[in-house]
C-alpha cells in the first residue's frame, strides 16, 4: 500500500521560489516548481549582462540543473494562468500545452513585473530591467547606437542623438546603470572607434524625486549623486517623463518647465508592478491589493482564509517590506518550515519577521554605498562589500569563478567579455508583440504536426549529400592538385 505524500506546489523559480524549493529538502514531501523560464535568475547583476560585463548564463543557471539533486522536488516550464483555491490546483501553459497541478501546500513567488505607471506604450523604446530578455534587448541597443553613431558621424551626420543615453529611475538599478554606461562610453569603448568620440557620450540619470536612491537617505543619495557626476553622468532630479518615443523624451520639470531629451536608447528602471496572480488570489479571498498590485497577506504569510497558501516575496505588501532579494528568501524559508513543522504536528511559528541585513548599491568600479543597520559606508570599502555579498550568492561554484574572472576583465583592466549582440535581441521582443498569440502562433499545437509530411523526400536529398560528401574525401578529389 502506499500513502500519498504532501504536494507543495512553488510558483516561480526567483530567490522566493528556489530557497523556499531547497528549504524543503529534508521535509517528506513532493514538490513542483513552476515557473515561465527555466533558470533562476540573480536580478540584481541584470544590469552587468546588459553592459557587456557578465554573461546571462552566469546569473541565471538552469533551475533544473540547481535542483538535480533534491529528489523530491521536480521542475516544470509553465506560466500559471489560474489558480483554483477551492480546488487547490494551479493551471500552466506553455505554447498552447495546458497542464493542470494539484497541490496540499502552495507557495506563491511570482515577483513583480516593470510599471510604466499607466504609459505601457513607453517599454516600446524603454526597455525595463526585469529579465533575461530585457538584459540581452538593452545590450543590444547600447552597444548598436555606438555602431549606428560610427556611420553616421563618418557620414558627416550629426550624431547626438546616438551618442545619448538616458536612464530612467534613480533607484538602485538605473544608478548602477548609468555608472555602467558612462564607464563604457568613456573608459571601455575609448578606442574602439574612428569616427566617433565615445567619450563625449551623454549618460542622463532622470528621477521624479529629489533625490539619488531614496531609500538609502539623504546622506548616501547625495553622496552617490556626487560619486555619479564625478563619472560625467548629468543627474536631473524632479523631473517627469511624459512622453517617450523613438527618437527621444519629453520632461516636465518641478518648475513647470519642459524639456525634450534627443536619445535613441532609453532604459527604463522606474516602478513595479507585482505579478497580476496577486489580484488573482485578491479576488477569491478578498485581500486588500495596494497601488503596486502587492497583496496584503496574513503576519504569517499566509492568505485569509487560506492557511495551506503562502505568498512571499516581491508581490507581497506587509509592514512596508521592501523589494529586496532577502524578504523574498526568508519569507520563502519562513513558509516551507511552517509547512514542514504541520506535517510534524508543531506548533505554529511567531509572525514572520524580516532580518535587515543591509543594502547596497554600486556606483562604479572601486565606489560603492552600503548601509548596514546605522553604519553608511561609501567608496572602496562598500565596493568590497558589495564584491563578497554577490560572489557569496551567486549560484554555483562554476559561476562564481567565471563571475570573479569577468569582474577582474572589467574592474582591473578595461575591457568587457560580453559584448556580443544580435539583430534578434534587440527586436525580438517587439516582433513577437505584434503577433496576437505570442509564440504560440510560431509552434504547432500539440498533436498537429505531421512528421510524414515531405521526410521521404528530404531523407534521401540529405543521403545523397552525405555520399557524395564521403566520396569526395576518401576518392581524395577535394581542391586543386598540384603536380610535382
Ligand atoms: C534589476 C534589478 C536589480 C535588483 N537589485 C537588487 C539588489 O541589489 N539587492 C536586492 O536585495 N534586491 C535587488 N533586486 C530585487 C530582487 O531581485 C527581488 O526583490 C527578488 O528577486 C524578489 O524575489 P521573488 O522571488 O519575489 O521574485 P523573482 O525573483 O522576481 O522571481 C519571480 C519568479 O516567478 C516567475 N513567474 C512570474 N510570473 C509567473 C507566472 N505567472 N507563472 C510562472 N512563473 C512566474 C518568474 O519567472 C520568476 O522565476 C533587484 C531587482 C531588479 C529587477
Amino acid at each position: 500500500m502506499t500513502t500519498q505524500k504532501h504536494r507543495v506546489v512553488v510558483i516561480g523559480s526567483g530567490f522566493g521560489g528556489l530557497f523556499g524549493t531547497k528549504a524543503l529538502r529534508r521535509s517528506d514531501v513532493e514538490i513542483t516548481m513552476i515557473a515561465k523560464t527555466t533558470h533562476h535568475l540573480f536580478q540584481p547583476l541584470l544590469y552587468q549582462v546588459a553592459t557587456g560585463i557578465l554573461s546571462e548564463g552566469e546569473i541565471a543557471p538552469p533551475t533544473r540543473e540547481v535542483l538535480s539533486r533534491q529528489r523530491n522536488a521536480k521542475v516544470l516550464l509553465g506560466e500559471v494562468t489560474d489558480i483554483d483555491l477551492e480546488a487547490q490546483k494551479v493551471t500552466s501553459h506553455v505554447l498552447g500545452r495546458e497542464t493542470v497541478t494539484e497541490y496540499d501546500s502552495l507557495i506563491v513567488a511570482a515577483g513583480a513585473g516593470q510599471s510604466y505607471f499607466g504609459n505601457d506604450h513607453f517599454a516600446e523604446h524603454a526597455p525595463g530591467m526585469k529579465n533575461i530578455d530585457d538584459a540581452l534587448e538593452l545590450r543590444g541597443r547600447i552597444f548598436g547606437a555606438f555602431e549606428l553613431a560610427e556611420i553616421g558621424a563618418s557620414r558627416g551626420e550629426d550624431v547626438d542623438h546616438l551618442l545619448t543615453f538616458v536612464v530612467v529611475g534613480a533607484g538602485p538599478t538605473g544608478v548602477e546603470m548609468a555608472g555602467q554606461i558612462a564607464e563604457l562610453a568613456h573608459r571601455t569603448l575609448r578606442r574602439d572607434f574612428r569616427a566617433i568620440n565615445t567619450q563625449s557620450a551623454r549618460v542622463v540619470l532622470v528621477d521624479a524625486a529629489p533625490q539619488v536612491l531614496p531609500p538609502f537617505g539623504a546622506q548616501l543619495g547625495a553622496k552617490a549623486k556626487k560619486e555619479l557626476e564625478k563619472l560625467g553622468v548629468e543627474v536631473v532630479l524632479n523631473a517627469m517623463v511624459t512622453s517617450l518615443d523613438e527618437r527621444g523624451l519629453d520632461m516636465k520639470h518641478k518648475d513647470g518647465r519642459t524639456e525634450r531629451l534627443e536619445a535613441v536608447t532609453k532604459i527604463w528602471a522606474a516602478g513595479v508592478q507585482a505579478s497580476p496572480l496577486g489580484k488573482l488570489l485578491a479576488d477569491q479571498t478578498g485581500a486588500p491589493l495596494d497601488r503596486a498590485g502587492r497583496i496584503g497577506v496574513n503576519p504569517d504569510l499566509t492568505l485569509p482564509g487560506h492557511p495551506e497558501v503562502f505568498v512571499v516575496g516581491d508581490m507581497i505588501s506587509l509592514d512596508h517590506l521592501p523589494g529586496v532579494a532577502q524578504v523574498a528568501i526568508q519569507g520563502a524559508k519562513y513558509a516551507a518550515k511552517e509547512i514542514d513543522g504541520r506535517l510534524k504536528g508543531k506548533p505554529a511559528q511567531a509572525p514572520f519577521k524580516y532580518f535587515d541585513k543591509g543594502s547596497m548599491a554600486i556606483i562604479s568600479r572601486f565606489r560603492a554605498v552600503a548601509m548596514v543597520g546605522k553604519v553608511r559606508l561609501t567608496g572602496t570599502v562598500a565596493w568590497l562589500m558589495w564584491l563578497g555579498v554577490h560572489l557569496v550568492y551567486i549560484t554555483g561554484f562554476k559561476n562564481r569563478v567565471t563571475a570573479l574572472l569577468h569582474w577582474a576583465v572589467s574592474f582591473l583592466g578595461t575591457g568587457r567579455s560580453e559584448r556580443t549582440a544580435t539583430e534578434q535581441q534587440i527586436f525580438g521582443r517587439n516582433a513577437l508583440a505584434r503577433l496576437e498569440g505570442g509564440a504560440s502562433d510560431l509552434v504547432s499545437p500539440p498533436g498537429e504536426y505531421d512528421s510524414s509530411r515531405e521526410e521521404g523526400q528530404r531523407r534521401e536529398e540529405l543521403e545523397a549529400v552525405a555520399a557524395e560528401e564521403a566520396r569526395l574525401t576518401d576518392a581524395n578529389e577535394r581542391g586543386v592538385k598540384v603536380r610535382a
